[in-house]
């Protein structure tokens, strides 16, 4: 059977899964599905020419409806004749509607039945982007498919809120097919809903009513954890029209793109095969390589042995490497190519599958490895020596002058607490300014119950274990003198080098002669056998990749993690995006070393409020960020919030963005800092 202005035709569906194999016809290709779309935000795929990207296979880009509207503008599009034309580019475009990233200026837009008032990041004019205006405009782009206009919903909303944003939608659905006439240009819907269930079934059904040519389910891959997204994408699936495609908006990596094929999705986009390129990592055949590791270094293989890019044809992991410890901006493009092959490799092998009817087959085979780190030189610490070494991997022990000792980097020179002792910082930045004790009390209103939450405590970057085990130290201190709340410990780590090689030399990290250590190093748990209520569990990875995997959510982060300079991933605005939404609706507090000035900007622009955090030894002021729950009151900790007088010198300051703010951006994150809530009425 053939439907919609794209002709889907299923040509086949696995017996044992709901995957399922289609094709369809647009003005300039036909596509091939499953299939993934590489993301072009400004008519371009970062890094890629078209011709490179053709050759990996792209099917179909996604351009966005929002940028391309303020910049080039819609006449551009119009004499120039359409994106194809313009960006050189032969196959298919969908064009996003610009609604997520009118819905992610928190501060500066209006949402009426009209449509969204925004001001433009680039000279200030208002602009209303109506249901209308979002379709002439992508009528204008020329793509070949185009979204609706939708009003996304924060992940917390209630499910009120939430239901009036969905009437909103729907409104705007028929207005955006009411536009669309007779054009030949293709319309997907987007259902919405949050996490509830009735929500999405609601939007479904209303939206299936109506003659679009395929649906996207949208919301997701916003916070939530993996499990609440694929339970979300299967119903969502199951809810939508068999005979027209299906598309999960902004999804993701390899294993997720598998999971949601798994679950009867057919089309994907996402900015991860250049993100993680941008950041010097690859996806390969023997797992996720990391190409800064050493153990690249005098590598003459190929990237990957399995794939024939242009990339692993040509350039040895010695050289990528070396392209990746100095930020070479051919390292990116080559490393982005390679995934974008990687990922098209994936989708055509799924397809396959899927053709020959062994999907599940190839679904547990991929899944054993997709989300493996390097297969050939594991993420595992060599054993420690039986003699009593100074080094370990790539950590000394280091003696400060005052001498005390302290764990130093070998390759960066970072000394973890360099200028007092490590237990001493972590008393007086992590347990004295979060007011640990007073957090550990039970609540008059507690006492009664008798299941009482547990204190989640997120401790960034285990390091040495000084803050874990002055959290652990405090909490022990405390149930002495009476009853106690719970509290759960969980350390993020991707390199247990430096507690090992801290242990190792216990005689002066003595805080670490403790139970809990020996349960962390040898099991990646702990718990305590004199305190019931008092748990520490390790998770092992690279923090942010490691965030759907945590055991509970937090109510305070003890963020401290080697400096920007080091470890710049996890002090960008994308990072601190990341850990916002995994407190969503909580009363959480973050606090961390660093008074950075872009630092503090990207917390703010990531929806938390900031404070002045109190000097170390070493810095004059600390941080101190709060999601607008722990600024309402549920906090015991007073903070000095942040005022005009940073305001003003954050505008002045020649370093105003974090490292992930492109120029494009820079006036719209201004904007952000600016219209924050805290600084409202200064
Ligand atoms: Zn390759």
């Amino acid at each position: 059977m053939i439907h919609g202005r794209l002709n889907f035709r299923i040509e086949a569906k696995s017996t044992d899964s709901r995957a399922r194999a289609a094709t369809l016809r647009t003005a300039h290709n036909e596509v091939r599905t499953p299939l993934f779309m590489p993301v072009g935000t400004q008519a371009t795929v970062k890094g890629q020419l078209t011709q490179a990207l053709e050759d990996a296979g792209s099917q179909i880009l996604l351009a966005n409806t929002y940028h391309l509207l303020l910049r080039p503008g819609p006449e551009v599009f119009r004499r120039i004749g359409g994106i194809h034309n313009f960006m050189s580019w032969k196959n298919s475009v969908l064009t996003d509607s610009g609604g997520f990233q009118i819905f992610s200026l928190t501060h500066s837009r209006e949402m009426t039945e009209a449509g969204a008032t925004f001001r433009s990041y680039l000279d200030g004019r208002t602009i209303v982007l109506s249901p209308e205006l979002s379709i002439e405009t992508q009528k204008a782009i020329g793509s070949d498919i185009m979204m609706v206009l939708d009003q996304c919903i924060s992940s917390i909303a209630d499910e009120a809120t939430a239901r009036d944003a969905l009437g909103v939608t729907h409104r705007w659905a028929a207005r955006s097919l009411a536009a669309r006439g007779d054009s030949n240009q293709a319309l997907f819907a987007i259902v919405q809903g949050a996490l509830f269930p009735g929500l999405r079934r609601e939007s479904a059904n209303a939206l299936s009513e109506m003659p679009f040519d395929g649906f996207a389910i949208g919301g997701l891959a916003v916070g939530e954890s993996r499990a609440e997204r694929e339970d979300m994408c299967e119903l969502t699936a199951q809810l939508l029209p068999h005979d027209l495609p299906r598309y999960l908006m902004g999804v993701g990596t390899p294993l997720d793109i598998l999971e949601a094929v798994h679950r009867g999705v057919d089309m994907f986009d996402c900015i991860i095969p250049t993100q993680v390129a941008q950041r010097g990592a690859a996806f390969t055949s023997r797992g996720f390589l990391q190409l800064r590791r050493s153990v690249y270094k005098f590598s003459e293989t190929c990237l990957d042995p399995l794939c024939n890019c242009p990339t692993c044809s040509r350039y040895s992991r010695a050289y990528l490497h070396h392209l990746a410890k100095t930020g070479e901006h051919l390292g990116w493009q080559l490393l982005g190519q390679h995934n974008l092959y990687f990922y098209h490799q994936l989708m055509r092998d799924i397809r396959q599958s899927i053709l020959e009817d062994r999907f599940l087959e190839l679904y547990r085979e991929k899944r054993a490895f997709l989300h493996e780190s390097d297969a050939d030189h594991p993420v595992k610490q060599q054993k420690p020596r039986r003699k009593m070494a100074f080094h370990l991997g790539n950590y000394e022990v280091h003696r400060a002058p005052e001498g005390f000792a302290s764990i130093r980097q070998i390759s960066s020179g970072e000394i973890m607490h360099a200028r007092t002792p490590p237990m001493v910082e972590a008393h007086r930045l992590y347990i004295e300014q979060s007011d640990l004790p007073t957090r550990l009390r039970i609540r008059a209103d507690e006492e009664a119950s008798t299941e009482i939450a547990p204190l989640v405590i997120w401790d960034v970057g285990l390091g040495a274990a000084a803050n874990a085990m002055a959290a652990i130290l405090c909490y022990e201190a405390q149930a002495a003198t009476g009853p106690i709340r719970p509290m759960d410990v969980i350390s993020f780590e991707n390199d247990l080098d430096p507690l090992r090689l801290a242990f190792l030399h216990n005689r002066e990290f003595t805080y670490l002669r403790h139970p809990g250590v020996g349960g962390i190093l040898a099991a990646g748990r702990w718990h305590s056998q004199r305190h019931s209520g008092l748990r520490w569990a390790l998770v092992h990875g690279d923090f942010l990749a490691s965030i759907p995997n945590a055991p509970a959510a937090p109510d305070l982060i003890f963020f401290d993690l080697f400096s920007s300079k080091t470890d710049g991933d996890h002090w960008t605005l994308a990072a601190f995006q990341q850990i916002y939404a995994a407190c969503r609706g909580r009363a959480v507090e973050l606090f961390t070393y660093t008074c950075s000035t872009p630092i503090r900007a990207a917390l703010l622009a990531a929806g938390f409020q900031v404070a002045k955090g109190r000097s170390t030894g070493e810095k004059v002021e600390t941080t101190v960020a709060l999601t607008p729950a722990a600024v309402n009151g549920q906090s015991p900790a007073q903070h000095e919030m942040l005022g005009a007088e940073w305001l003003g010198r954050w505008s002045r300051s020649t370093a105003r963005f974090p490292a992930d703010v492109f120029p494009e951006n820079q006036a719209l994150f201004e904007q952000a800092i600016r219209d924050h809530p805290q600084f409202r009425g200064l």
